[in-house]
């Protein structure tokens, strides 16, 4: 992995980037898993109600050798595999039934912090990793149960599936991402121009870029299409892809586009945006000097923002 405290560009995707092999194929193997638990080399990471436990400042999360964790594995509600790294074991164990101090006690750290907390101060594929914990040990809590019959649920596949212990039902579950789309509206008319909003409880400059969560049997651009048309009015055409990012927040799918508007009128929906409004580079640039940032730091946002701040033309 990369050194802690490497820090990313404006155009790095945090929580990308992810460096470890899930080692799909291997995990549906109990005794695979027990045997890279119990091997040397392999880590742990403890967590406690979606937070990491670390330590100093700047903060860095503790991720303990497996050997030296019996306690925090005793303590685990929940076990999971997470992959190898450079062929040595990662997993993540749940602490979150108790009192926090203990756990970060057991954990020999000095407090449990949201990885969102020092994102800053992380390289991507570490956050990454924290945030793939996070998320699914999220959906353990979450998936205790079927959904089909409600009988109980148990984890399988080194915690990538749970299956219904109901035998008449026996539904297999398994992790659950929600897509959303997030995108940068372009003028398709000179001087270039991109169309930010200003989102209900932001501060009077917050602008940022469009999202929403994508509906059933829709595609990701009609999603784009969709969700500019009813918050701003803006008619979008051509739709470009321009990356995605995990977002384990709980357990999202940023999917980043440019999309072109075929045409300019503004009428901000009044409920999810306040204020929608065209911004040419150089208004974007004086934003950006206002307000000392664009987007969430760790958002693919900035991204799309910056990227296209850096573009020429
Ligand atoms: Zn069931």
């Amino acid at each position: 992995m990369t050194a802690p405290g490497a820090r990313r560009r404006e155009t790095a995707l945090a929580y990308s980037g992810g460096t470890i092999d899930r080692a799909s194929n291997l995990r549906t193997d109990p005794a695979w898993v027990d045997a890279t638990l119990a091997a040397a080399g392999t880590r742990v990471i403890p967590v406690w109600q979606d937070r990491c436990i670390v330590s100093g400042d700047p903060a860095v999360p503790v991720i303990l050798p497996a050997s030296g964790a019996g306690a925090i594995l005793e303590a685990s509600v929940e076990t999971v595999f997470l992959g190898l790294d450079d062929g040595a074991g990662l997993f993540a164990a749940e602490l979150s039934p108790l009192e926090g101090s203990r756990a970060v006690e057991l954990a020999g750290g000095e407090r449990a912090l949201d990885v969102r907390a020092f994102v800053s101060v992380l390289a991507p594929p570490e956050a990454a990793l924290l945030g793939y914990a996070r998320g699914l040990l999220y959906w353990h809590r979450h998936q205790q149960y079927c959904g089909t019959c409600g009988s109980r649920t148990s984890s399988g596949h080194g915690g990538h599936l749970r299956s219904c212990q109901d035998e008449g039902c026996a539904r297999l579950h398994f992790p659950r991402v929600e897509p959303a789309v997030i995108m940068l509206v372009e003028s398709a008319e000179p001087p270039r121009r991109c169309l930010l909003a200003r989102h209900r409880g932001s501060a009077p400059d917050g602008f940022s870029t469009l999202a929403g969560f994508v509906g059933v049997s829709e595609s990701l651009e009609d999603a784009v299409r969709r969700e500019v048309a009813e918050e701003t009015g803006v008619l979008v055409g051509t739709v470009t892809y321009q990356g995605s990012q995990g977002w384990p927040f709980p357990s999202g799918l940023m999917v980043g586009f440019r999309a072109t508007a075929v045409t300019e009128a503004v009428t901000a929906d009044g409920e999810e945006v306040l204020e929608a409004r065209w911004f040419t580079r150089g208004q974007l640039t004086e934003l950006a000097a206002a307000r000392g940032r664009l987007g969430r730091e760790d958002s693919i946002g900035r991204y799309l923002l910056h990227s296209w701040l850096e573009e020429t033309g």
